[in-house]
């Protein structure tokens, strides 16, 4: 069986960015890399969106970029504004067929389906698999989300709208979030802050339909194309051990609060490449302590109360959209964090920090 100087486990948005950011950084021009990938075929299976706070290799994978972005609940509506940090969408088959695409030249590279097939034992590995058997009890952010296209222009192609609480809440957290891509094409998105126990919150196409038909009030329109998923909002980070290196969801790169992953795997790919001789000697990258524990009194907030989540989720963004966005991508400084804190309901969290 081949050696390799690195293995890297799940070819991913994780496993994928890193071998990029490896290979455009000429890491692999003496240097061997093994893939181990289980699918069989790459194609368009996500949206990754997030703020811009930094300069990423895949600006030619942005479907669009917007500056505004809303957030409703049946009562309110605000809308926030920021040139500098705009919010953008990924398309997930545009950034495999680049990366893809890009690997493909360099013969040091090659793609495996098991980890067995090749001889890892003095290999540094890079493991973006999630080991744990999944635990439904605990709280997920599960959704299913449909790109449509519609015969007339109807959307606002300007505004981004995050969260819109004003649909059927069920005693769970609930919002719709809508990307118009342009006047007529956007995906629509059902989302729940909920354990995964309850199958009844996963009628996820009738949700979508009744809130295209009744809330956006549009009757015609073909699906494009859908996504669905489950991100766990409870996962620590694996241990890293003298051999492994763990990565995206399962090196804890999900932030917990809001699941927000993508830029965070390209700042941790950004911090490998640039460690990579020093790699295993350096301490575990991590989102900053502060979110954890910060993240870790919201969601238990939120587990607690969720019929009061619409009003705190608005009254965040009450904010300015500099605060939230970078409180949101891990990019604040304590002034900010203190501002978003204080436009929290001071007794229920406090009841939660200390219970
Ligand atoms: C539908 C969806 C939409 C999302 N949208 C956003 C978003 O808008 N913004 C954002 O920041 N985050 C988003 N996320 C969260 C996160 O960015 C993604 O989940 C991201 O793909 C995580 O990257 P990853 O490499 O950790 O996992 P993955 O991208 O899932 O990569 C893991 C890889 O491992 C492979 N694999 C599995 N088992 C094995 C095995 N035994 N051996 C080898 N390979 C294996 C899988 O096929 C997969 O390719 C979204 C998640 C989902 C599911």
């Amino acid at each position: 069986m081949k050696e390799f100087n690195y293995v890297i486990v799940g070819g991913g948005c994780a496993g994928l960015s890193l071998a990029y950011e490896l290979e455009i950084n000429n890491k692999l021009k003496d240097k061997t890399l093994a893939i181990i990938e289980t699918r069989g075929e790459y194609k368009r299976d996500k949206t990754w969106s997030f703020w811009k706070v930094f300069d990423h290799s895949f600006n030619d994978c942005v479907i669009k970029s917007w500056d505004n972005f809303t957030i409703n609940t049946s009562e309110n509506s605000h809308e926030l504004r920021n040139k500098d940090f705009p919010y953008q969408s990924i398309d997930s088959g545009k950034f495999y067929k680049k990366i893809n695409y890009k690997l493909s030249a360099n013969q040091n590279v090659s793609f495996f389906k098991n980890l067995d097939e090749v001889n890892s034992e003095n290999s540094i590995i890079f493991n973006s698999v999630m080991k744990e058997k999944p635990n439904k009890s605990k709280l997920w952010q599960h959704f299913q989300g449909i790109e449509i296209e519609t015969p007339k222009n109807i959307f606002d192609d300007e505004i981004v709208n995050l969260m819109d609480f004003n649909c059927d809440q069920r005693n769970d957290v609930h919002f719709f979030y809508t990307l118009p891509f342009s006047k007529n094409r956007a995906l629509i998105e059902t989302t729940w802050l909920s354990s995964l126990e309850d199958q009844s919150l996963m009628d996820y196409d009738i949700q979508l339909e009744n809130y295209i038909r009744n809330n956006l009030g549009i009757e015609s329109y073909k699906v494009n194309f859908t996504e669905k998923g489950a991100i766990p909002l409870y996962c620590p980070p694996f241990k890293n051990d003298n051999k492994t290196i763990n990565i995206g969801s399962a090196g804890g790169m999900t932030r917990l609060s809001t699941g927000y992953t993508f830029l965070n795997i390209q700042e941790h790919s950004k911090y490998i490449v640039k460690n990579i001789d020093k790699i295993k000697k350096l301490k575990t990258f991590n989102l900053g302590k502060r979110y954890q524990f910060l993240d870790k009194v919201f969601l238990k907030v939120l587990e607690k109360h969720p019929e009061k989540m619409p009003k705190i989720f608005f009254n965040m963004f009450k904010s300015s959209s500099k605060t939230v966005i970078k409180f949101l991508s891990n990019k604040s400084n304590i002034f900010e964090d203190i501002k978003i804190i204080g436009k929290m309901p001071k007794l229920v969290f406090l009841k939660s920090l200390f219970n």
